[in-house]
């Protein structure tokens, strides 16, 4: 007894092509074209569900989030508004009261939105609470501050030397000052990381939210071995409502952790499928590694967290396994580096491997790019949140960050993400900004209006090519054969969907059956 449905009477984007009408049936697409073409297609005793003109699209991909931390930034201590010090301590106070227990970790802190731009001390931090770690991070995740437990927990003291790829900041007699940059900040985090564990329904919360917003997919990053656990697990009933491709963090990997000889579980929505490795570090921090210094820092061109070499190691090593190498890189410097270490014998998988983010991509570092041909997973939304670059890098420099329709006409597959929770996790947020450039305060990163792309184009970073970006055939399609990921929006065009934003989705698919469903995107 097959499961069919006639998707029939809309206007239907396929992520690469328009047609009318199509059908899935046992949670594949077996048929898309005329509604003629579909209907001949469709077995007895399929359902109908009739669009009546409405525009249907693949279940949108997010291919690069951090499911923990975006869950904790949701459920918990999350600073993206305060406004000033005073305001940070405030709220810090507030949720120490409250959480009386355990250490205590705030996310999403952007001193770029406070109208002090000051970073905390330790002492600052020590006078909210001194008996218990406490960790504040800056917006990108790649810095932040601890209070003196939390120093004294990592057993970071006077004579500790920075670790190789990162950075304390210090008192002038040398003492750490609280401030962690990079892998120092992993020097503060890990402790911690024993102390938790992950949440499995409190992750099923956040992957409804993202099937409410017309994601099916999402290319986890970064994943901890008992995270992967949960995903599994969760896969048993029917709690995982999307897919998950999951990305191992190297330390995980560097430290002995191998996934399970079947890497995929249940009903095949989750599996482990790469490891993510670091290059650099962020532009918000200044260590984003560039080949020249900060226009804003003169005396600073970021942070190398690996060589050529160690990247290409890891390469090596995980596609040795069958698993595909993801390098984060931003600087126009790291993402060079990463290009030389994916230029390296190394197993070739049938997927590409991926660079991460490659904000910053001058003609300098097209031939390699050419060459090496990696998926650039990319952050639309980025455009909008970093409007400051030009004053980070000059306004020369900035022409090349997120640089999207250049690299798309070079070739190159680009998928969109949202590297949630240091952005908004809403993907509709950033196809808009890779339509516009510029937000509505007119701010952009780089507002250039040569790397604005079309409707299609943009929603194709988030559709097709995110399907190639986590590795699955036809994934982000509604093409013959493409797993039955349907989006079903409100709209009658592809532009009133992007403009409506989240609003639009009405039904979201995953395998040929909804998953969420109304026009408040509740799950069903
Ligand atoms: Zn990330």
């Amino acid at each position: 007894m097959t499961e069919a449905t006639l998707f029939d009477d809309g206007r239907v984007f396929t992520g690469l092509r328009y047609a009318d009408s199509f059908v899935v049936e046992d949670g594949r697409v077996v048929a898309v074209g005329t509604a003629e073409e579909a209907r001949r297609a469709t077995p007895a005793g399929a359902d109908r569900r009739p669009l009546h003109g409405r525009l249907v699209l693949p279940g949108l991909i997010d291919a690069h989030v951090h499911l923990p931390d975006l869950t904790e930034a949701r459920e918990g201590l999350d600073l993206g508004r305060v406004a000033s010090l005073p305001d940070l301590v405030d709220a810090l106070r507030a949720w120490a009261r409250d959480h009386p227990d355990g250490p205590l970790v705030g996310r999403g802190w952007d001193p770029e939105r406070s109208s002090d731009r000051r970073w905390p001390s330790r002492h600052d931090l020590d006078g909210v609470v001194a008996d218990r770690p406490l960790i504040v991070l800056q917006a990108s995740g790649h810095a932040g501050i601890g209070n003196s437990a939390a120093l004294d927990g990592a057993g970071v003291v006077r004579g500790t030397a920075d670790p190789a790829g990162g950075r304390f900041g210090r008192e002038s007699d040398g003492t750490p000052d609280g401030r962690a940059f990079e892998r120092a900040l992993a020097t503060l985090v890990e402790p911690l990381d024993a102390l938790t564990s992950v949440d499995p329904r409190a992750l099923a919360r956040t992957l409804r939210a993202c099937a409410a917003l017309g994601l099916t997919t999402l290319g986890a990053m970064c994943v901890r071995p008992d995270e992967a656990a949960a995903y599994r697990e969760m896969d048993r009933g029917p709690a995982l409502p999307v897919r998950v491709r999951a990305y191992l963090h190297y330390r995980f990997w560097r430290e002995g952790y191998r996934p399970p000889a079947d890497p995929t579980s249940g009903t095949g929505r989750f599996a482990i499928v790469g490891v993510k490795a670091f290059t650099d570090g962020a532009l918000g921090p200044r260590t984003a590694w560039l080949s020249a210094p900060y226009s804003d820092d003169p005396g600073n061109s970021g942070m190398a967290v690996a060589s050529a070499g160690e990247l290409a190691e890891v390469a090596a090593s995980v596609s040795a396994d069958g698993l595909n190498p993801a390098f984060h890189a931003i600087g126009d410097r790291a993402v060079a580096t990463a290009l030389e270490a994916l230029d390296r014998p190394r197993r070739e998988l049938p997927t590409p491997p991926r660079i991460e983010h490659a904000s910053l991509t001058p003609p300098e570092v097209w031939p390699a790019l050419e060459r090496v041909r990696p998926v650039l997973v990319v952050q639309p939304g980025f455009v909008w949140s970093d409007h400051w670059l030009a004053s980070r890098l000059g306004a020369d420099r900035a022409r090349w960050a997120y640089a999207f329709r250049t690299l798309g006409g070079r070739g190159l597959v680009l998928a969109g993400s949202s590297d949630a929770p240091y952005d908004p996790v809403d993907p509709w947020r950033g196809i808009r900004a890779a339509v516009h450039r510029v937000d509505l305060a007119r701010r952009s990163a780089n507002p250039s209006p040569n790397e604005a792309l079309s409707y299609e184009r943009a929603v194709q970073l988030y559709t097709a090519n995110g399907g190639v970006a986590v590795g699955v055939p036809g994934l982000g399609t509604l093409e013959v054969g493409a797993p039955g990921d349907v989006l079903v929006t409100a709209a009658t065009s592809i532009e009133e969907a992007v403009e409506s934003g989240a609003a639009t989705v009405r039904e979201t698919w995953v395998a040929g059956r909804p998953v969420a469903s109304g026009a408040d995107g509740q799950t069903v």
